[in-house]
């Protein structure tokens, strides 16, 4: 039996240049950052989990570097001398540690996974039930202001097959916006399928008339256009709504809120991360209770770097269905990586890494390189 009783854990903060600046509802990021945390065993074999959060606290409250402090300074002493297979163990011990804090614990988890993974030289995606496909179509998120630059940017993308597109939407007055996302989908076409997410800006009244615009002009989804916690008011929009689905994102995290969406019928579709939900195997479970009640899943992001998006990627390919395909986007938008293979993307669409754990290892050299060493 391979020893992997954890030896040591290592958290590295890396500052990744982007392509373009990305802009969300209320911000605009030009470089991304991103937690390495690496699990070291006994046995000689270190797995690697990544830390994000989609251009700083805004969408979770968890930052960075608060990540790296919970895990330094809390976490990493709770793990050393554990064996890196006890993973509900270890999730018990956690939760006693620190309340909350579910971008830093899934990105720890994932570090187990693929310690696990490289042992049994198995792929997450078959820890985590099995690969039901080899790729992913993934879905274009286009910033949420701007038309020539998006125009240019959404043409280039489907023209390298992208088949879907996203709006990130609430940056501007509603009626603009929606005469803006009217424009560029007008000027796109009508093959590639539409999706606008304002991440929650638009209260209720709003978002009922806006949806039904966006049904309007062909959208096949909007992605939590009303406050995270307004379960009920998604709920209300999801009755009224005829062909377009309305996606959960903030509202649905954890596998109690997956719960309490299937108990108030409140979406169609819920876009599901791990980071959120606390780790891969929450993000699992979230998967199950979705589809077993027939809310259908879909492949989210926060903007995951390499390893990220490459664990990411390992769940989404176990999903029974994929719902409006998936967003895994991060490394597109990144001008370079931290891993000794960049991650494949062909027609649009994303090849799962095959290879053991989460299939891609770091380059220490690049690591080196992007290395934040003011703080971390
Ligand atoms: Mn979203």
């Amino acid at each position: 039996m391979p020893n992997l009783t954890v030896s040591g854990v290592r958290t590295t903060i890396v500052d990744l240049p982007i392509v373009r600046p990305h802009r969300f509802a209320h911000h605009s990021i030009d470089t991304q950052s991103y937690l390495l945390v690496e699990v070291v065993t006994d046995a000689g074999i270190t797995g690697v989990g990544e830390g994000v959060s989609p251009g700083g606290p805004w969408w979770s409250g968890e930052s960075i570097e608060g990540q790296k402090d919970i895990i330094d300074r809390y976490l990493a002493p709770a793990l050393v001398g554990g064996d890196a297979e006890d993973l509900t163990g270890l999730r018990r011990q956690w939760d006693k540690i620190a309340f909350g804090n579910l971008f830093a614990k899934a990105a720890l988890e994932t570090a187990l996974l693929d310690a696990v993974g490289q042992v049994y030289g198995v792929s997450l995606a078959t820890l985590l039930g099995g690969a039901t496909r080899a790729t992913l179509p993934v879905r274009w998120p286009l910033s949420g202001a701007g038309t020539a630059q998006a125009l240019e940017e959404a043409v280039d993308r489907v023209a390298l097959g992208h088949k879907s597109i996203k709006f990130k939407m609430g940056a501007l007055a509603p009626a603009d916006d929606l005469r803006r996302v009217a424009e560029l989908a007008e000027k796109v076409g009508s093959d590639v399928d539409y999706l606008g997410d304002p991440n929650g800006t638009w209260d209720l009244r709003t978002a009922s008339w806006a949806i039904r615009e966006l049904e309007a002009i062909g959208f096949s989804a909007v992605e939590q256009p009303v406050p995270r916690r307004d379960l009920r008011g998604l709920g209300e929009l999801r009755e009224a709504a005829n062909r377009i689905d309305i996606m959960a994102d903030e509202s649905v995290c954890v596998p109690a809120d997956a719960l309490d969406a299937v108990g108030r019928r409140a979406c169609d579709s819920v876009a599901v991360k791990p980071g959120k939900a606390g780790g891969l195997r929450a993000a699992r479970l979230v998967t199950d209770v979705l589809d077993t009640a027939g809310i259908g899943t879909y492949g989210g992001t926060a903007i995951e770097g390499p390893i990220g998006t490459a664990a990411s990627a390992q769940l989404f390919a176990t999903f029974p269905r994929l719902a409006h395909g998936c967003e895994l986007v991060g490394p597109l938008l990144l001008s370079d990586t931290v891993t000794a293979e960049p991650l494949s993307y062909a027609d649009g669409e994303l090849i799962v890494p095959t290879g053991p754990g989460v299939g891609v290892r770091l380059d220490q050299d690049k690591v080196g390189r992007y290395r934040r060493r003011d703080r971390g």
